[in-house]
Formats: C-alpha cells, sequence, structure tokens
C-alpha cells in the first residue's frame, strides 16, 4: 500500500497543475495507525466535495470489543463516535484558503436519534469513517500546500482524537459507556413490553414536547411525564434498574382531552418511539412497538394496485377497489391506502391523529346516513372495521380523536390529556357510551385480509440519477417521489438511503416477484452484511442513514415509475 510520504510527493508533483490533476490521488494511503481513503475526487472545488475515509484495524482503534459484539451496543458505539467527530470538526477553523468549498470537512449529521449510519461502521476486524473534504484550489489551479495542511495535520489530530480510544478523555469514556448501557436498557425495555403485550411505554419523568416545530430538541421548561396510577408499570432494566411509566396495552387506545393540552405532543412522541434516543433528550424510556406506522390523509398521491376494498367500495366511476390505482387519491383514498399498505409492511401498531386525518375515513354520522344511503357511500369508515383488525390481525391502535365521541365506544383504553397530564378516563367514557347507548355499536365485525400479491415487474437496467432533498423527496430520474408525509422519517439520511435503495431495487430486480418478499430480503442481507453491501462505499452523494422496512415500502408505493403489478 502506498503511504502518506507517497502522497505527499504526488502533491508536490501537482502543484498550481489544474484541478482535474487531483484525481490522480484516488486509491489508500497508510498513515500509521490508519488508513486514508480517497474514494472520490470531486471534478472542481465547487462541485460537491470529495469522499474521504478513515480505516482503523482493531488493534489501533482499542475501543473495547465488548461496545460493538451485540448490534444495539454497535449502533450507540458509532453514533457516539460520530458524535465526537461531529463536536471536533465544528472546533476546527477553516484554516486554508481557496475557492468554493476549500478545506470544507463535513461528515453526516446526527440528531435526537440512535441510527445506523454509513458514516461509521464498526466491524470484526476494523472501524471505517467516512467525510468529505474540498480539495483546494485557487480557481481552478490546486494548492498543493494547503491540501498538505489539511492531509498532514488537520485529518492526523482528528484521527487521533476520535477514532483512537486510549485518546478519549476520562469524561468522554464515561459518556460512553453509559450510551452502550443505555442501549442495553433500551433494548431489554422493548423485549419487557412485548413480553407484557404492551404496545408502547412512557417513562416517568420524560419530556415529550420539543423546542420547536423545526427542532428536535427537548423543550426547556416542559412539564414532565407522570403516569396515571392504573396504567403505571414497573420495569427493572439491566444498568438504570428500577424504571415506572406507563404502559399502553395492545388494543384500541383513543387520546383525548381539550385543544392544546398535549394531545399530538404525546402521540408524536411514541411515534418517534420506534428509534431509540440519546441521553439527555428526554425520551429515552419512551419506546412503541418498532413496526408502528403513522397513518395520515395524504391527497394527490399516487396508488398502485392496493387491494383498498376493506374501506372502498362501489366508486362512481365503477373502479376495482381490491385492485386499486390512482395517480390522485382523495383523502379518504390515501388514507385508507396508507393503512393497507402499512399492513402490507408488516406494521402491527397504526398511529393516527384526527387532525391530519380525512374526516369522512374516521366517521360517518346518522344525519349524513339518513340523507346519503349506505349503498351511495362508498367509504365504511374506519369506526366500523377497528375492532374487527384489531381482532382478526392483531394490530393496535394509538388514535388522537379530539371530537369523535363515537370512537370512545370502541376504544379498549381512553386516556385523557388534562394540562398534559394523562388520566385513565376509560371507565367515564365507558358510562357516557352506555348513558348514550352506544355500547356496542360497532362490534367486530368480518373483515379479511387485503391482498397482499403486488409484485415488482423488472425494469431495463442502465444508470439512474438518484438524490434526495431533506426528508421531504426522492428522486430517480426526472420523478420527484413525495415522502414527506412520512412522518416518521427522523433525518436527512435516511431519504438518502432510501434513493440508494430504490436503485438498488431497481437494479437488481430479475423477475416478477412480490414486493414484501424483496424488501423482506433486501432488510436480511442488510442485518447480514451491513448497509455497505447495498450501498456501495463510493455512493456518490449524501449520508445515507437506514431507514425502516415500513419507509422504504411507502416510498416504493408512491413511486409512478414502478412497475407494480399485481
Ligand atoms: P393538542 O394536540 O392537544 O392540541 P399539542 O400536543 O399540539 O396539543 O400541544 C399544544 C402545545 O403545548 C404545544 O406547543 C406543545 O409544545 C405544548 N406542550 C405539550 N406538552 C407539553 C408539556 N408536557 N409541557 C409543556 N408544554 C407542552
Ligand atoms: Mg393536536
Amino acid at each position: 500500500m502506498k503511504t502518506g510520504e507517497d502522497l505527499k510527493k504526488e502533491l508536490i508533483k501537482i502543484d498550481h497543475k489544474s484541478y482535474g490533476m487531483y484525481k490522480t490521488l484516488s486509491g489508500s494511503y497508510g498513515f500509521g495507525k490508519y488508513i486514508l481513503n480517497i474514494d472520490h475526487v470531486q471534478g472542481d472545488p465547487f462541485a460537491s466535495p470529495s469522499r474521504l475515509r478513515f480505516e482503523v484495524k482493531k488493534e489501533q482503534h482499542g475501543f473495547p470489543e465488548e461496545y460493538y459484539k451485540t448490534k444495539d451496543r454497535r449502533l450507540a458505539l458509532e453514533d457516539q463516535v460520530l458524535r465526537k467527530f461531529l463536536r471536533q470538526l465544528g472546533r476546527v477553523d477553516k484554516v486554508t484558503s481557496g475557492s468554493g468549498k476549500s478545506g470544507r470537512i463535513t461528515t453526516c449529521p446526527a440528531n435526537q436519534t440512535v441510527q445506523e449510519r454509513i458514516a461509521v461502521v464498526f466491524s470484526k476486524e476494523k472501524m471505517e469513517l467516512r467525510f468529505e473534504m474540498g480539495f483546494p484550489a485557487r480557481g481552478r489551479s490546486i494548492m498543493a500546500g494547503e491540501m498538505q495542511k489539511l492531509v498532514f495535520h488537520i485529518l492526523p489530530e482528528l484521527a487521533e482524537n476520535c477514532l483512537i480510544f486510549s485518546n478519549w478523555d476520562r469524561k468522554e469514556k464515561e459518556n460512553l459507556k453509559e450510551a452502550i448501557f443505555l442501549a442495553d436498557d433500551q433494548k431489554a425495555l422493548r423485549e419487557e413490553i412485548k413480553k407484557r403485550n404492551l404496545v408502547a411505554f412512557v417513562a416517568d419523568g420524560a419530556i415529550l414536547p420539543r423546542e420547536s416545530g423545526v427542532s428536535d430538541r427537548p423543550m426547556g421548561n416542559a412539564v414532565k411525564f407522570a403516569s396515571p396510577d392504573d396504567l403505571r408499570v414497573k420495569i427493572v432494566l439491566p444498568h438504570k434498574g428500577e424504571i415506572t411509566g406507563m404502559g399502553i396495552p395492545a388494543g384500541i387506545t383513543v387520546i383525548t382531552g381539550g385543544g392544546y393540552h398535549g394531545k399530538s405532543t404525546l402521540l408524536k412522541a411514541l411515534e418517534q418511539g420506534v428509534y431509540n434516543h440519546i441521553k439527555g433528550d428526554g425520551r429515552e424510556y419512551v419506546v412503541s412497538e418498532a413496526s408502528g406506522v403513522k397513518i395520515r390523509a395524504e391527497d394527490g398521491r399516487s396508488v398502485r394496485h392496493t387491494d383498498i376494498s376493506l374501506f372502498i367500495n362501489h366508486l362512481p366511476a365503477g373502479q376495482d377497489t381490491s385492485d386499486f390505482s390512482s395517480e390522485n387519491a382523495s383523502g379518504s383514498t390515501s388514507q385508507a391506502a396508507n393503512l393497507i399498505e402499512a399492513l402490507e409492511a408488516d406494521a402491527s401498531l397504526l398511529f393516527l391523529d384526527e387532525d391530519t386525518s380525512a374526516t369522512n375515513f374516521m366517521i360517518r354520522d346518522n344525519v349524513m346516513a339518513k340523507l346519503v344511503s349506505d349503498e351511495k357511500e362508498p367509504i365504511t369508515t374506519l369506526l366500523r372495521h377497528i375492532r374487527g383488525i384489531y381482532q382478526s390481525f392483531g394490530v393496535s391502535f394509538l388514535i388522537v380523536v379530539g371530537s369523535s365521541g363515537d370512537y370512545l365506544s370502541v376504544a379498549d383504553l381512553v386516556l385523557q390529556l388534562d394540562h398534559y397530564e394523562v388520566k385513565n378516563v376509560t371507565k367515564q367514557a365507558k358510562q357516557i357510551c352506555k348513558e348514550e347507548g352506544m355500547e356496542n355499536l360497532y362490534p367486530a365485525g368480518k373483515v379479511t385480509k387485503p391482498a397482499f400479491e403486488r409484485k415488482l415487474k423488472p425494469v431495463k437496467p442502465g444508470r439512474r440519477k438518484i438524490k434526495s432533498m431533506g426528508t421531504d423527496s426522492v428522486i430517480i430520474d426526472r420523478e420527484t417521489i413525495d415522502v414527506r408525509y412520512l412522518e416518521q422519517i427522523a433525518e436527512n439520511g435516511q431519504t438518502t438511503a432510501l434513493a440508494y435503495l430504490m436503485e438498488w431495487i431497481l437494479d437488481h430486480q430479475k423477475k416478477e416477484e412480490n414486493i414484501r418478499d424483496i424488501l423482506n430480503h433486501l432488510y436480511e442481507t442488510i442485518e447480514k452484511k451491513g448497509m455497505g453491501a447495498v450501498i456501495p462505499p463510493n455512493y456518490s452523494a449524501g449520508h445515507p442513514v437506514l431507514p425502516r422496512k415500513q419507509e422504504l415500502f411507502a416510498c416504493l408505493s408512491r413511486y409512478r415509475s414502478a412497475n407494480i403489478i399485481r
């Protein structure tokens, strides 16, 4: 392998030459404790920066093996190393001069969750950290001296500080150990709630509201969560010991209360409970069933061959709703499709908020039923099917309802938010239903399993242009897939990864195959071999962060150019 000395010589040769000569530097260079890989060199100083990768053998990095022997611990370790690198980057002054992105070093940003990110990966043998750097230039001419400063001064310091365990100070090592222990505890908590047939847990003392609509950090003076006495459960975690909090059993749970009392805030925290949160977030011990999916109305979305006949029938134009396609679904049909597709993607918990639901999908009152007869109404409301869905498929619901009282009659548990405080009002709610003659108004009816038979047909291979924008869109060639209503996407990198995973599927589809099988197979591969097995190391843009299968499923379902058939 070439060494740092070789890199120095090559740099001297190309000083002041045209920018394109930087391309000759691609390759791997040994720097003693670490290897510096130059995976991709940018075309000009204004293009997206060059992509580099530190590689450190385990004998050199020295992180304790027990920190990466289980998956949950490994993710916590990778997360902590990334955060330390980001902190360190914040301290690196822009020491180099030059045009465009000269000298700028960046990597994958991290918010409040622990995720599987391609930026930092520990394996049995080594760890790798990926970052970008703008190769310096004046105009289009190479500034070798500036590049030397970066490669022989800044980068070694970054690598030494972040990637060599013995260089972490006592406090940092302590924090790392806490993060590892937290990962153990979160894993234990998730296992425990499953055992007790709970679908979610909110610890006493948790902080649910966020700083602002655009910040995921905890709100400063929030009212801390306190569980109602009759829903309080105790769970003993391996490191933290006993914690208490509200356990939400499997079934249908309605969250109600006056406007602005904190209903949506509780639901949002539970929606994000599919992920683990970092220490200090306030939601460290707020967890929900990991396959849970938020279901909302999304008019305008594209639907391809989804069986929505459970909810929609006899459309005026006579479309077959057991094999329904639309380029422009309505509020109710989009919400029905979202729900069915979530089940197709193995969700066993569904989150709904009245605020973002189509009213006619949720309820239909008696007065309206008198005017517009049942035969003329294509929609069978969720209200009519909700008990059946729970009983037949074992799928639980967490629903925020402020105004449709009918939902009280189908609920197993009714929670009321009162000044951000949760109360169990199930008994009162049932009493009212009785007085109003609403008991068993919507019993569990027969629900037939929707046909999960959608297949993907191979498409012509070829180079595709892929891109992503924030958490809003995935772009494949000329089509923009709108994913902004997949509200559980937590990081931009997940959208980036969605784009790469979509590309992988399109490239590897050799025969007609059920979408469920394709995705299950893909996620098994990632589980076994890591994201690197499907997203090649020389990926061209962004910072892939593994999305859940449910989000990939949703993205594929919204892709208008997909060759989905039945
Ligand atoms: P709802 O859905 O019941 O109308 P929201 O959940 O939207 O209410 O909450 C209303 C406001 O109260 C939001 O600005 C939210 O940030 C704030 N809030 C929610 N929970 C708390 C809490 N525990 N402490 C302080 N503020 C809170
Ligand atoms: Mg609300």
